[in-house]
């Protein structure tokens, strides 16, 4: 019997549980291992904080999928990957040994990189701590009655939507005292998105009274205070760090071959690029025509990754990826409305909200 294991419930794993349901492997067991029993899709995330979903309409049940599937779902982290031994170390103290491995175990977000930021700040990620804290820091908004300041490091599309959808939830709740304040390196948020649309988001930003510290990094984070890049301090009484997308220190010190920033070396057939047994797809790996770190990439890679590990099983003909040249990006703004960027070309309106409504839904449908 041959031993798959998938680590990560991450967007191409969920397509993979869904093929192994329709088609299991022959003579193969497999293992997900994996810290939590859903997988919360970060595309609905914003939204859930909006009130415009509930946190089940955004979860995906991986271990059901897994159910479906008849593969054995682990409910832990992998902590170690000894690539010799061909076994992984789980933090619940767990050794799973496997013949084939796939990793889609998702990004991390780096808090090394300012004094505080391990203690004063709450990272993004894992996505199921920021859920579990959200209500308790909602609550604390509620309570403050004098003003609540929340800070958001980090003005990419996720922290940008996560201001829009907290200051969106701040005026659901009748906070008006309640305020977000968006820090970003950039003259203007949303670096990489075209020139149009991101100055767009900037009035935006400003006509729903979200202040944007521009031009401008955290630098020390403090109990209630942010020292900046600028040399002054703003007051917070809470700060979200949406820092990029970074690497687990495990695959590298495994010995997979890894790219200057961790992050695992696959070759156009999602295979590592030094040990073939394992592959490895969405944000934890670097892809051979390199690709921006998105959900969107991770999905598509899902389909090429299920047939990749049946042929591995099996002995059949590998399927090469080749990544689309541009991704969809839609940006919620709160209020259900969107904006939209296509390579150079970008829009906006409620129209692009209920059109992300619909995609984000269908999405979900599938693995419901
Ligand atoms: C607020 C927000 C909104 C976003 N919106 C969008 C969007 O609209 N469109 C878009 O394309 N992208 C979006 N992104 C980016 C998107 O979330 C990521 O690019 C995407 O999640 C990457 O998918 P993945 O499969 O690599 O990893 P993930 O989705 O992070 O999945 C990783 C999985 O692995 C598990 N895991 C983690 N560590 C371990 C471990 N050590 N061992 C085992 N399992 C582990 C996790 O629990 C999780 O189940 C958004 C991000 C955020 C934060």
């Amino acid at each position: 019997m041959r031993r798959l294991l998938l680590i990560g419930g991450g967007h191409a794993h969920v397509h993979v549980l869904d093929a192994l349901a329709r088609e299991p492997i022959p003579d193969t067991e497999v293992t997900l291992v994996s810290p939590f029993p859903r997988q919360i899709y970060s595309g609905m995330l914003p939204g859930w904080i909006a009130g415009h979903y509930s946190i089940e309409q955004c979860a995906i049940q991986i271990d059901l999928l897994a159910k479906r599937a008849g593969i054995r779902f682990v409910q832990s982290a992998c902590i170690e990957l000894d690539i010799e031994a061909k076994q992984v170390r789980c933090a619940n103290g767990q050794t799973i040994p496997f013949d084939i491995a796939s990793i889609d175990s998702g990004p991390t977000v780096d808090l090394s990189f300012a004094p505080g930021a391990l203690e004063y700040t709450l990272p993004i990620r894992p996505i199921e701590g920021f859920v579990t804290a959200w209500p308790g820091l909602l609550e604390r908004a509620r309570l403050a009655t004098s003003g609540f300041k929340l800070a958001i490091v980090g003005d990419g599309a996720a922290g940008t939507e996560l201001a829009f959808a907290i200051q969106q939830r701040f005026a659901l709740e009748k906070l008006a005292n309640a305020r977000v304040t968006l820090i970003g390196s950039n003259a203007q948020p949303l670096s990489g998105l075209p020139a149009r649309l991101r100055k767009n988001a900037v009035s935006l930003l400003k006509q729903r009274g979200i202040k944007h510290l521009a031009s401008r990094r955290a630098i020390e984070f403090f109990p209630g205070q942010i020292r900046l890049s600028d040399s002054t301090t703003i007051a917070c009484d809470a700060c979200l760090v949406v820092t990029g997308a970074a690497a687990p220190a495990w695959p590298a010190a495994s010995g997979l071959a890894c790219d200057e920033n961790g992050f695992i070396r696959v070759t156009p057939t999602l295979q590592s690029s030094s040990h073939p047994f394992v592959f490895s797809a969405g944000d934890v790996a670097a892809y051979a025509d390199p690709r921006p770190k998105s959900g969107v990439f991770a999905v598509r890679a899902g389909p090429v990754l299920a047939n990749n590990l049946r042929a591995a099983c099996t002995g059949n003909t590998m399927q090469r990826w080749e990544p689309q040249g541009n991704a969809l990006y839609l940006i919620s703004t709160g209020k259900r409305h969107a904006l939209a960027a296509w390579g150079a070309l970008s829009t906006s309106g409620n129209w692009v909200w209920r059109w992300k409504d619909r995609i984000d839904r269908r999405f979900m449908q599938r693995f419901s």
